[in-house]
C-alpha cells in the first residue's frame, strides 16, 4: 500500500466478502464496461457470474450521447442482454430532472449536445431545440448584428457533443449565455463535469461534458445544476425503481470525482477498476484525496478470485 494510503486491492477473500454483502452491482460503463465501441474483456463472463449469483446489475452512465434505449441496443450489438430499465444516463438524468421540478411543458428546452438527450426530453413530453442540427449553423459577428433568440427557453442542458466546434461554440454558448442571462429563471443544467472519456477504444479524449460545461459556465458566469454522477440525483431514481439499499450496492468506476464519489455520495460500497481513465499512481498518490473501498485491474478479475 503506497503512502500508507487506504487503497486496498482486491483479494479473493474480499471479492467474497463483497459478493457476499451486497444485492447489486452498480456499473458506469465507458472504461469499466466498454472502451468505445470496444468491449473490454471478461465483461459478458463477469455478469453472467454476478447474475447467476442472484445479484441485480445497474448500469449507471454519465455518458449523455445515447438515450436508454440507444444504450440498450448497444448493450445487445456487443452480445450483452440489458434492459433499458437496468440503466440509468446522464440524458435521462436530465428530462427527470425537469419532470421532478414541474418544468412547464410549455417552455422550451434548448440543447448543447447530443441526440440522447434530445430523446430523453421527447420521451419526457417536452419541447427541445439545438442539438446536432445547430452544428452544421454559423453565425457572423458584424457590426450591428443582434442575435435573437426564443424567449420561451426555460432551461439550457448541456452534455457531451462531439460536435462542439469553434462555430457551433458561439452560437449555441452565445445562445445559452442569453438564454440563461435573458430569460429569467432560466435553468442550466449540466449532464456530468467530467474533464475526459474513453470515446474510442485505443485514447482517451477530452470529452466528457465538462469541456462544453465550462465553455458555457464561463460565459453567463454562472454554475451548473449537475445531475449526473457525482450527484446523488440518478440515485433517487434508481431507488424509486428497484427495491434495494444503497448499504447493499456496489458501484463500480473507473473514474474517482464521478463514479466513486457518487458510490460514496450515496452509501454504496466502492470498486475502483484501472481499466479506464484512473491509473494506479493516479490513485496512490499523496494529492489523491478520494479513496475506493478496493481497487483492482477490471472487473473481470472478480471471476477468478470468486473461483479461487
Ligand atoms: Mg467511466
Amino acid at each position: 500500500m503506497a503512502n500508507g494510503l487506504p487503497n486496498p486491492l482486491l483479494t479473493a477473500d474480499a471479492a467474497r466478502s463483497l459478493v457476499d454483502s451486497v444485492d447489486a452491482f452498480l456499473f458506469d460503463c465507458d472504461g469499466v464496461i466498454w472502451k468505445g465501441d470496444q468491449l473490454i474483456e471478461g465483461v459478458p463472463e463477469t455478469l453472467d457470474l454476478l447474475r447467476k449469483m442472484g445479484k441485480k446489475l445497474v448500469f449507471v452512465t454519465n455518458n449523455s450521447r445515447k438515450s436508454r434505449r440507444q444504450y440498450s441496443k448497444k448493450f445487445r450489438a456487443l452480445g450483452l442482454e440489458v434492459t433499458e430499465e437496468e440503466i440509468f444516463t446522464s440524458s435521462f438524468a436530465a428530462a427527470m430532472f425537469l419532470k421532478l421540478n414541474n418544468f412547464s411543458p410549455e417552455k422550451k428546452v434548448y440543447v448543447v449536445g447530443e441526440d440522447g438527450i434530445l430523446e430523453e426530453l421527447r420521451l419526457a413530453g417536452f419541447e427541445c431545440l439545438g442539438g446536432p442540427e445547430d452544428g452544421k449553423k454559423n453565425i457572423l459577428l458584424e457590426a450591428n448584428f443582434y442575435f435573437e433568440h426564443d424567449k420561451s427557453v426555460g432551461a439550457v442542458i448541456v452534455g457531451l457533443d462531439q460536435y462542439f466546434n469553434y462555430y457551433k461554440m458561439c452560437y449555441s454558448c452565445r445562445y445559452a449565455s442569453l438564454c440563461i442571462r435573458e430569460n429569467p429563471g432560466c435553468l442550466f443544467i449540466a449532464t456530468n463535469r467530467d474533464p475526459t472519456g474513453h470515446m474510442t477504444s485505443v485514447q482517451e479524449w477530452p470529452a466528457g461534458a465538462g469541456t462544453m460545461v465550462a465553455a458555457v459556465s464561463c460565459s453567463v458566469q454562472k454554475e451548473p445544476i449537475v445531475v449526473g454522477k457525482p450527484s446523488s440525483f440518478l440515485m433517487d431514481f434508481l431507488l424509486k425503481s428497484f427495491n434495494l439499499e444503497t448499504s447493499r450496492m456496489c458501484m463500480v468506476g473507473d473514474r474517482l470525482d464521478t463514479d466513486i464519489l457518487f458510490g460514496q455520495n450515496t452509501g454504496c460500497k466502492t470498486l475502483l477498476v484501472l481499466s479506464g481513465v484512473t491509473t494506479l499512481p493516479e490513485l496512490q498518490d499523496a494529492s489523491n484525496t478520494i479513496h475506493p473501498d478496493l481497487y483492482t485491474n477490471s472487473v473481470y478479475d472478480l471471476v477468478g478470485l470468486l473461483q479461487q
